[in-house]
């Protein structure tokens, strides 16, 4: 006995060849025809119920396509119309089906850790927790080579085999993805390098502020509550400045 497919009903398609035989595939459960045969305007829900879908080669006219497209091609080709291994809408595809099945596991991973990620712990200096990151980062992109370079060694030996190729899709593109953020992350403690540096500047100026201006009031000969008085006037002087240049 043949096995049921996803959206397949217990009745057959009502299609009548050529020959004048019906078709002999079984109906999408409830409207009539197999997937191929499906009349255009039912197509969509019938893809909804099976979970495949239909090539759109000429579609609505006489000469439209009927095969089924390769998955997550958009529009839907099948190999003969765009989506031939090889060709860039494969590719794409092929990326599509990767994403869906990272982001499938990530909600997995996230409903199993739920606990963890209600309590999260207490963060420390950004800057130190973002160098902590770069460094996961790093192994992180040293281990996902390690696996491509392994994946691309296997793959010459015996690259008849398909399971491998689309595997190493998967790697090559996570590997990409860990080069990217690393750089990303290293750029952005460059920056805040540089930030660090420029505060530490900012402070030496107010000192040399506060130096001078205690000199000058000493030298001015005004009493202690004058001297304070001027004091505060200058902070909050160079408190509008700053706000202003910042
Ligand atoms: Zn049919
Ligand atoms: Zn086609």
């Amino acid at each position: 006995m043949r096995v049921v497919r996803q959206g397949e009903g217990p009745l057959f398609c009502t299609f009548t060849l050529e020959d004048g035989r019906t078709c002999g595939h079984h109906e999408v459960d409830g409207l009539g025809f197999c997937l191929w045969h499906m009349p255009d305007e039912m197509l969509e829900e019938a893809e909804e119920v099976t979970g495949h879908r239909r090539c759109r080669h000429d579609f609505g006219e006489p000469s439209a396509c009927h095969q089924m497209a390769v998955t997550e091609t958009d529009p839907p080709s099948c190999k003969v119309h765009g989506a031939n291994r090889g060709s860039n809408t494969h590719k794409a595809a092929m990326g599509r089906v990767i994403e869906g099945r990272v982001q499938d596991r990530m909600v997995e991973i996230l409903s199993e850790n739920g606990e963890r990620l209600l309590n999260p712990r207490q963060l420390g200096n950004p800057l130190v927790e973002l160098l902590q990151l770069a460094a996961e980062m790093a192994e992180w992109k040293d281990i996902m080579r390690t696996i491509v370079v392994y994946l691309v060694d296997r793959q010459r030996i015996r690259s008849a085999h398909s399971k491998v190729g689309e595997q190493l899709r998967a790697e090559v593109l996570l590997y990409e993805r860990a080069l990217e953020r690393l750089a990303k992350i290293l750029q952005d403690i460059a920056r805040l390098g540089i930030e660090a540096k420029l505060a530490a500047i900012e402070d030496r100026q107010v000192l040399v502020i506060e130096t001078a201006l205690a000199a000058a009031l000493n030298a001015s000969g005004l009493d202690i509550v004058d001297q304070q008085r001027a004091r505060v006037v200058l902070r909050r002087e160079l408190v509008k400045v700053s706000k202003k240049v910042s």
